[in-house]
């Protein structure tokens, strides 16, 4: 056995119902008085702390200035941030020139809180970068909050995790400890989402789908991205297909590739191959199968294929040439069997 593993140091609370006592204690103990809580429509209530509303997908830079004056206008000594990817996205970016602390408070399944990755829009590019400063102190897991999460947006945000999770079993930095979170990932969000999809009010569902996405969060920044992501990236940004469903239809078919390194996988599906539990539980959830279906032009994979072949990372563990490749989003266009 021979690796380096870092582990990124943050507190994380679970417990329904109970996110305003946890973040009002989580405030005292980092020893701070005057909170900025970050949150539009589904929130907490803190005493005596500044609110700010004015929260953007993918947080325009002009967005994050106006944060930043107002934090530092009021006074502020520590952000609250209670929302999904693009609220913690602001708090984030506050914290990059500040330096003050954050809570998260996640009510979706995007997982940036247990990130140290930032990310910024400006002109309608994107900016990310990794900081230690906009890793969030303490996370308050509250499953409670992402009751109102509608299901589609619950399993879209769900799948995405467990491609977080699948991928960091064969990613760059794969290592013992992420593979064991990412495995409890799949196993936690194998047993959620379906719960998710059946009664979306049942909090214990919505619970083991909050656990999974904090694992796949953990898991991925640390193994960093595999070749499902890379094929992913490539599709979205050449094509402008739409992130999640990309995502839901092109795993099974990098997980038929990749399996044989990684037979744990099936066990955390409960199943006897993986790429068997995921169709199971991709059928269960009623998830895109192809790629056709999203609007790809089947004359588009041969720049598909090309684009691709340029960023498969090198330690995958089936040798990736054109003609794999192109069978593999050839099929995945047609939505065929990945078998
Ligand atoms: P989001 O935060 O934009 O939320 C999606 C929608 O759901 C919004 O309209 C929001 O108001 C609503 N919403 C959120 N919680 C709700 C709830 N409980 N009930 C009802 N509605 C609710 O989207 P997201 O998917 O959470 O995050 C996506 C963003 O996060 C992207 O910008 C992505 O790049 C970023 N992200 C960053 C990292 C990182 O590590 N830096 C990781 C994952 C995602």
């Amino acid at each position: 056995m021979k690796f380096t593993h870092e582990s990124l140091p943050q507190r994380v609370i679970f417990d329904a119902y109970a996110a305003a006592d946890h973040v009002s204690a989580e405030v005292e103990r980092l020893g701070a008085t005057r909170p900025m809580l970050i949150s539009t429509g589904t929130s907490i209530e803190l005493a005596g702390a500044v609110r700010h509303t004015e929260v953007v997908m993918h947080v325009p830079v002009e967005v994050a200035g106006r944060a930043r004056v107002a934090a530092i206008e009021q006074g502020v000594d520590i952000l609250v941030a209670v929302g999904g990817g693009s609220t913690t996205g602001l708090a984030k970016a506050v914290a990059l020139t500040t330096g003050l602390p954050i809570i998260a408070v996640p009510t979706t399944y995007a997982g940036s809180e247990a990130t140290a990755v930032w990310g910024l829009t400006e002109g309608g590019r994107k900016t990310t970068g990794t900081d230690p400063r906009v890793l969030p102190r303490a996370i308050v897991y509250d499953a409670s909050l992402t009751l109102s999460l509608p299901v589609p947006l619950s399993v879209a945000s769900g799948l995405n995790a467990l491609a977080h999770c699948v991928d960091s079993l064969w990613a760059p930095r794969a290592d013992p400890i992420n593979r064991a979170f990412a495995l409890e990932g799949v196993r936690a969000l194998n047993v959620g989402l379906p719960r998710v999809f059946d009664a979306p009010s049942d909090v214990e569902g919505r619970e083991n789908v909050l656990y999974g996405a904090y694992l796949a969060a953990v898991a991925f920044a640390s193994a960093g991205s595999g070749l499902h992501h890379k094929i992913c990236h490539v599709l979205g940004g050449m094509f402008a297909l739409p992130h999640a469903a990309t995502h839901a239809i092109v795993l099974p078919y990098v997980t038929a590739l990749n399996e044989f390194a990684a037979p744990a996988l099936a066990t955390a599906f409960e199943a006897p191959t993986a790429v068997e539990g995921l169709l199971r539980l991709k059928n269960r959830l009623d998830a895109p199968r192809s790629l056709r279906e999203l609007g790809l032009r089947e004359a588009d994979l041969p720049a598909a294929v090309d684009a691709v072949l340029a960023a498969v990372p090198e330690k995958n563990p089936a040798p990736v040439d054109g003609a794999r490749l192109t069978a593999l989003l050839r099929n995945a266009w047609s939505g065929g069997d990945p078998r």
